[in-house]
């Protein structure tokens, strides 16, 4: 219905009904302040095993509304080598720049990044915010990582559940790079990846153990029209930062703190204090008050992100219209008709927050509460 409601209003604006499901992805500030935006630091083009020029990335990146990206080649594997035989490994970073520099709209931010790619026990690392991918074009993979390390890069595990490295997709960490992570060399781990489809509640465990950032990514190689149905009410996974102010800067030391949420689908997954600060930034409730001769109050939970919650009650209270399990759609709403026994001048609803993930197959549990004007 909402997306008949969007399309109407895509036609009588003559907008092309393909961007009527908002692709842009927007989210609200934070209880305290903090700007919400969206990240991909893991992408690919021609100049290495991607399919599109590093402009694609960019404009793509801006229809999508993405705050910050990165175009991360592998600096080894070079299939294109025969067409594009570029030795600068920071070329596709400056032909992406220069598209940025070029266009007209503003919000998006670019780093320059890269994929150090080995077989396993070093498995495919990125390194973003280089000064110099070059330096850390070298044999030995380990001095690759610290390269990167020497210039102050934020350095992540890739797929740790890719099935060529991993057959059973158990997300793992080799002893060479738990020996990295405790070097303090390595400060990331993705629990989502686009490209393989990857989704890994085990990377997640592993992120919380040994204190890495959560990173979603799309590590994407084609086009997220084609994969991800960007724009057609589909989006590609991405790493939500939770930063003080919305500059570069801002968004290193979020991700070095560790202020971050992967986002694929309708999932939401990280530390138990950053997805509660993303849901609460999203969810509040409102109400007009008690209707006439009722203790039956409506509640609106009211959405203002474009990811759509499953919560299951788990309050006290129950629902006359509804049962437990409630869905709220992305940038909407939905109204419970909540039973609270006896007129009250507040609410709580207790949820748990069903599309989220704080922990190893653990849902994010929530209270929101509200004072009920006129009582
Ligand atoms: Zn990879
Ligand atoms: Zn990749």
């Amino acid at each position: 219905m909402r997306i008949k409601l969007l399309m109407a209003a895509a036609i009588a604006l003559h907008i092309s009904p393909a961007f009527a499901h908002e692709r842009a992805v927007e989210f609200p500030e934070t209880e305290d302040g903090r700007v919400i935006l969206a990240a991909d630091l893991h992408t690919h083009s021609v100049f290495s095993d991607g399919e599109v020029w590093p402009s694609i990335r960019v404009k793509e990146a801006q229809r999508d509304g993405l705050g910050l990206l990165a175009v991360t080649e592998h600096l080894e594997h070079q299939p294109h080598k025969a067409d594009i035989p570029h030795p600068d490994r920071n070329r596709s970073y400056e032909v992406a720049r220069d598209t940025l520099e070029k266009s007209e709209e503003d919000g998006l931010m670019l780093i320059n990044g890269a994929e150090i790619t080995r077989n396993q026990p070093h498995g495919h690392i990125n390194a973003v915010f280089l000064d110099d991918a070059n330096a850390l074009l070298v044999d030995d993979p380990r001095e690759a990582i610290k390269a990167a390390n020497d210039q102050q890069a934020f350095v992540f595990v890739n797929h740790p559940n890719w099935i060529p490295h991993a057959p059973d997709a158990i997300a793992r960490l080799t002893d060479y790079q738990l020996g990295l992570i405790k070097e303090g060399l390595i400060h990331g781990i993705e629990v989502v990846n686009g490209t393989l489809d990857g989704h890994s509640e085990h990377a997640l465990q592993l992120a919380l153990e040994h204190g890495l950032t959560v990173m979603g990514t799309s590590d994407i190689h084609g086009l997220v029209d084609w994969t991800h149905e960007a724009g057609h009410g589909g989006h590609r996974p991405m790493t939500l930062i939770l930063a003080k102010a919305r500059t570069k800067e801002a968004m290193k030391t979020a991700l070095f703190a560790g202020d971050t949420v992967a986002w694929s689908y309708d999932d939401l997954l990280g530390r138990p204090e950053n997805v509660e600060a993303l849901v609460r930034a999203c969810l509040s409730l409102e109400t007009s008050g008690y209707p006439d001769e009722t203790s039956v109050l409506p509640v609106e939970i009211v959405n203002e992100c474009p990811v759509s919650f499953t919560l299951n009650n788990v309050g006290d209270a129950t629902f006359q219209n509804v049962g437990d399990l409630v869905h709220v759609d992305r940038n909407g709403s939905f109204t419970v008709q909540v039973r609270t026994g006896a007129v009250s001048p507040s609410i709580a609803l207790t949820f748990e927050v069903l599309n989220t993930q704080i922990g190893f197959r653990k849902a994010l549990e929530l209270t929101l509460d509200m004072q009920v004007s006129g009582q």
